[in-house]
C-alpha cells in the first residue's frame, strides 16, 4: 500500500524564478505531516472531546476511553502487550507489567525518566556520542555519564557498548538510540540489549527516530517516542517502561489527577500511569498515536522497510555519486532514509536557503541538536571545535559548522529524490546566483538579498494558505 500521501502534500510554493512549485518536504527527521487516517480519526472524534477520568458526562466516557485505547495502542506497539488477550506483558523480573505514559515528545519523555529514576551524582548512566542532545542532556543534570565512541564512520558494535557498560561500578541505565537522526545508522539493538541485559543493566531505546521506520525492539526495558514524528503531529509522544519504576516516589510532574488524597500536609499518589500525568491529559495527541500505531500496524513494518531501503539506497547512492558532495556516516545498505551531507566550499544554509526559495525543497541545515556526534562526522579538532564556541559566544555563527539533512518517509517517492538530486546539481552549477542571497551574522542563516525578490515568502505563503 506504500508510497501514500500526506496532508498537506498539494501545498504550492512561489519561488523566485516567479514559477509555482509543489512543496517537497525532505525533512521528516525532524517533524511529519498527519497521515489522512490520523487526521480523519481526530476530526471524527472531536464532537465528543471532553475532560477525560474526571468527568461522569457521556462525552467524558468516551474520552476516557478513547484515551485509554490510546495507550492500550502504545504498549502493544512497543510489544508491551499480549496479542491474543490485550494483556500487558509482565516485565523482565516477571512481575507488574508494563506502563504506557503518554507525554508531549521525545524529550519530555527522556526528561521524565531521568527524574523519575531518582539517580544521584555517584549513579552512572551509559549514553553514546550519536545521541541526540535530549538523550544527553537530561542524565547530565542528575548523575554521572560513560559514553560510548564513535569510529570515524560513526559508528560502533555491539563490543564497545560492552566495554563501557562492563567498567565498574555497574551502570543504573543504557541510554541507546534506536537510530540516528543524522546518518539514519542504527546500532545492533538485536545484539546490544541481550548483553546489557546480561550485565543487568536496563535498556531505554530513543525510538523518535527508528518509530516511523523499523519495529520497536520489544525486549527494551524504556522506549520513548514522539507522535509528530510518527505522521501524528497532535502534541502526544510517550514514554513506556516497567511499571516497578513508577510506583513509588514523587512523580515528575505534581498536580491534580495524579492523587488519590490531599491534605494539606499529606499526598497519596495515584497507582501509575495516572501518577505520572498530573494535569489535563492530551486526549487529541492520545487518539493521534493511536491513529499513526494502527496505521501501521494495518500496512505492517515490512512494507513500510521496503520502501524505505528503496528510497534510502536511491537518496544515498545519488548523493554519493556526485562529486561535489561528501555524505556523512557509513556508507552501508541498511540505513534509514536520512542522509546528511555538505557541498564542497558551500556554507550548509545556503545550500538549504537555496533548495527552498528556488526549488521549494524543504531540508533541515546546522548540526542536529546532536553536536558531539556532528563534530565527529566532520572531523573537527577540538581547535576548530574552541573556535567555533569562541565564536558562538560572541553572537557570530556566520561560520558555524554544520551540514545539510534530507530525509524521507512513507510518501516519499523516488520522483522526490531525483528532483531533490536535480535540485543540488542545479544550485553546484549555478554559483553566481549565490549573490542573491545574504547571511545574518548572528544565526548563520542566509535569505534573499535583493528587496525586490522579497514577494518570494509573501507570495508563497498566499498560496499556501489558499492551496489547490
Ligand atoms: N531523539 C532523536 C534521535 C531525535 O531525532 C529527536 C528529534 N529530532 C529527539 C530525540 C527529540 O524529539 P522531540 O523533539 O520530539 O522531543
Amino acid at each position: 500500500p506504500l508510497p501514500t500521501h500526506l496532508v498537506g502534500d498539494d501545498v504550492e510554493v512561489m519561488c523566485i524564478d516567479g514559477e509555482i512549485r509543489q512543496y517537497l518536504s525532505l525533512d521528516f527527521a525532524a517533524s511529519t505531516s498527519p497521515l489522512p487516517e490520523v487526521l480523519e480519526r481526530v476530526v471524527e472524534y472531536m464532537p465528543n472531546y471532553s475532560s477525560v477520568h474526571r468527568g461522569a458526562g457521556y462525552k467524558s466516557q468516551v474520552s476516557t476511553q478513547v484515551y485509554e485505547g490510546a495507550r492500550r495502542a502504545i504498549l502493544r506497539f512497543c510489544g508491551k502487550q499480549d496479542l491474543d488477550d490485550g494483556s500487558t506483558l509482565a516485565d523482565s523480573d516477571g512481575q507488574d507489567g508494563y506502563s504506557a505514559i503518554i507525554c508531549r515528545n521525545t524529550t519530555e519523555a527522556i526528561n521524565h525518566l531521568a527524574f523519575r529514576l531518582g539517580l544521584g551524582k555517584d549513579d552512572i548512566v551509559v549514553t553514546t556520542v550519536v545521541e541526540h542532545h535530549a538523550n544527553l542532556l537530561p542524565w547530565r543534570r542528575y548523575c554521572q555519564v560513560r559514553y560510548v565512541e564513535c569510529d570515524s564512520q560513526g559508528t560502533f558494535d555491539a563490543q564497545d557498548v560492552r566495554r563501557e557498560l562492563s567498567v565498574s561500578p555497574r551502570p543504573s541505565l543504557l541510554a541507546i538510540t534506536g537510530a540516528s537522526n543524522i546518518t539514519g545508522w542504527s546500532p545492533d539493538l538485536t545484539e546490544i540489549i541481550p548483553l546489557a541485559h546480561e550485565l543487568a543493566v536496563p535498556v531505554l531505546v530513543d525510538c523518535a527516530q527508528l518509530a516511523p521506520h523499523r519495529k520497536i525492539p520489544a525486549d527494551a526495558d524504556f522506549v520513548v517516542f514522539s507522535g509528530h514524528k510518527i505522521y501524528a503531529p497532535f502534541g502526544g509522544g510517550a514514554l513506556v517502561g516497567p511499571t516497578k519504576y513508577f510506583t513509588h516516589g514523587e512523580p515528575f510532574l505534581a498536580g491534580g489527577g495524579a492523587v488519590d488524597l490531599v491534605d494539606l500536609d499529606e499526598v497519596l499518589w495515584s497507582a501509575p500511569p495516572d501518577r505520572e500525568e498530573a494535569g489535563s491529559p492530551n486526549v487529541v495527541g492520545a487518539l493521534a498515536l493511536q491513529g499513526a500505531i494502527e496505521y501501521f500496524e494495518s500496512v505492517g513494518f515490512e512494507s513500510v522497510e521496503d520502501h524505505d531501503r528503496t528510497i534510502s539506497r536511491y537518496l544515498h547512492s545519488g548523493l554519493r555519486a556526485r562529486p561535489y558532495v561528501t555524505v556523512l556516516g557509513p556508507d552501508i545498505d541498511d540505513l534509514l532514509p536520512v542522509a546528511t551531507f555538505v557541498v564542497d566550499s558551500m556554507p550548509h544554509s545556503l545550500v538549504a536557503a537555496r533548495l527552498s526559495c528556488e526549488f521549494a525543497i524543504g531540508v533541515r541545515h546546522g548540526c542536529f541538536c546532536a553536536h558531539p556526534y556532528l563534530t565527529r562526522l566532520l572531523g573537527l579538532s577540538n581547535e576548530e571545535v574552541d573556535r567555533f564556541r569562541d565564536q558562538v559566544r560572541r553572537g557570530d555563527r556566520s561560520s558555524s559548522p554544520g551540514a545539510v539533512r534530507a530525509s524521507g518517509g512513507i510518501s516519499t517517492r523516488l520522483e522526490d529524490i531525483d528532483r531533490f538530486l536535480d535540485a543540488i546539481d542545479s544550485i553546484v552549477s549555478s554559483r553566481d546566483l549565490d549573490s542573491n542571497y545574504v547571511q545574518d551574522i548572528v544565526s548563520g542563516e542566509y535569505s534573499l538579498a535583493n528587496e525586490s525578490l522579497e514577494w518570494y515568502g509573501q507570495g508563497g505563503q498566499d498560496l499556501a494558505c489558499g492551496h489547490s
